[in-house]
């Protein structure tokens, strides 16, 4: 059976998460043993390669661009040039599109949330189990 992960001073090593901002957000790491103790620490570090799954998109949502026919459309308005029913059916199709791809963009955000929260979930029943 292996033991525990034991830092440069031959203690076993710290295990936690990692709260900063950024691609490593909720993934568990091992630090020194003495790590937030008045002893001095080795600077040991390591990722906990167990609950190294795929990290979720840090990126922000895709934005589309807006549809390129809407400022000759609010432009029309302002200078009252008429502008076609078929101009305003694609438009508005254009815009129904737009918000339909602004939702899936957070849906997909949505999955990547709740994927990060089961594997904190599997990491801390690990946790618990273990103790
Ligand atoms: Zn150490």
């Amino acid at each position: 059976m292996e033991g525990p992960v034991l830092c440069k001073c031959d203690v076993p090593a710290s295990h936690a998460v990692c709260k900063k901002d950024g691609a490593h957000k909720g993934q568990f790491f091992y630090g020194c043993g003495h790590f937030g103790t008045e002893r001095k620490t080795c600077r040991f570090f390591q990722w906990d390669i167990r609950y190294d799954l795929p990290r979720p998109n840090l990126r922000p949502p895709k934005r589309p661009r807006s549809p390129s026919l809407s400022p000759p459309l609010s432009q029309a308005k302002e200078e009252e040039i008429p502008v076609s029913p078929e101009t305003r059916a694609f438009v508005r199709l254009a815009l129904q599109d737009y918000h339909r791809s602004v939702l899936q963009a957070r849906l997909e955000d949505a999955k990547d949330v709740v994927a990060d929260l089961k594997r904190q979930l599997i990491a801390l029943e690990d946790l618990i189990n273990s103790e």
